[in-house]
């Protein structure tokens, strides 16, 4: 039987690259977003991977989303953290809502979705938590107070919970990307990614959410059993830590 792999965030961007590599390698993969029904359907049509909508930051919506992709594919042996946003204000101008809205999904997203797998994942002795961080949460970004803190928040909790999985057979590791080309960034003015921002990436160049994906797809295998707390730093060589 395939592995069952659950991606959020998982039918656009980054995640979409991952929901398909995954797939590609051999995995039942189920792939969760927050609201745009038109890419969702575009996705499952172009790679047959179904798609399931609820919001990370609402945990009875992880609880049961999470349940009906058990009902169509098996237990979650593997669950990527990947949905996110941005809320970019400099800090003076930031709104209570702005650091709330990150916070939630950003953070409380990553607790929503690994808390109602993790009793599984232990009780099968078996289990793979990937969580998608940022370079900008290992060295904070101004603009990006909320991002920053979530974004370093999920480093803490893959360190917490690569400590109390270990002996049940579940790792738990984070990817850091640097600036990759998706909506994400695309998003940001064309004048400040190449002058501001490309020019801080030693290769170049931004990076492609495949380059992500095969991270995740690494992480997730069985070569990787003795990989558990670490952060894969994935950014062209923007940061080192
Ligand atoms: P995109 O904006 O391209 O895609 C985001 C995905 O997350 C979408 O599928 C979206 O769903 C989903 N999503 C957003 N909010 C929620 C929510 N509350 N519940 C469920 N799904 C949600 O983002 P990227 O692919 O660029 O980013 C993916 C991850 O990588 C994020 O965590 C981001 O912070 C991180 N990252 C990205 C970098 C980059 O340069 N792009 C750099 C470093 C980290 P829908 O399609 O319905 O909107």
């Amino acid at each position: 039987m395939a592995r069952v792999a659950l991606v959020t965030g998982g039918s656009r961007g980054i995640g979409a690259a991952i929901s398909v590599a995954l797939k590609a390698a051999g995995y039942s993969v189920a792939a969760n977003y927050a609201g745009n029904d038109e890419a969702a359907a575009a996705f499952t049509k172009e790679t047959g991977i179904p798609t399931y909508k609820w919001s990370v930051a609402d945990y009875e919506a992880c609880k049961e989303g999470i349940a009906k992709v058990e009902a169509d594919l098996g237990p979650v042996d593997v669950l990527v953290n990947n949905a996110g946003i941005t809320r970019d204000a400099m800090f003076h101008k930031m709104t209570p809502a702005q650091w709330k809205e990150v916070i939630d999904t950003n953070l409380s997203g990553v607790f929503n979705m690994t808390h109602p797998v993790w009793s599984g994942m232990r009780d099968r002795k078996f289990g793979r938590v990937i969580n998608i961080s940022s370079v900008n949460g290992q060295k904070g970004q101004a603009g990006q107070a909320n991002y920053s803190a979530a974004k370093a928040g999920d480093i803490g909790i893959t360190r917490a919970l690569a400590q109390e999985g270990a002996r049940a057979g579940i790792t738990v590791n984070a990817i850091c990307p640097g600036y990759i080309g998706t909506d994400m960034v695309k998003a940001i003015d064309e004048k400040v990614l190449a002058e501001r921002i490309i020019p801080q990436i030693p290769v170049g160049r931004l990076g492609e959410p495949e380059e992500i994906a095969r991270c995740v797809v690494f992480l997730a295998s069985d070569n990787a059993g003795f990989i558990t707390g670490s952060t894969i730093s994935a950014n062209g060589g923007q940061f080192f830590s």
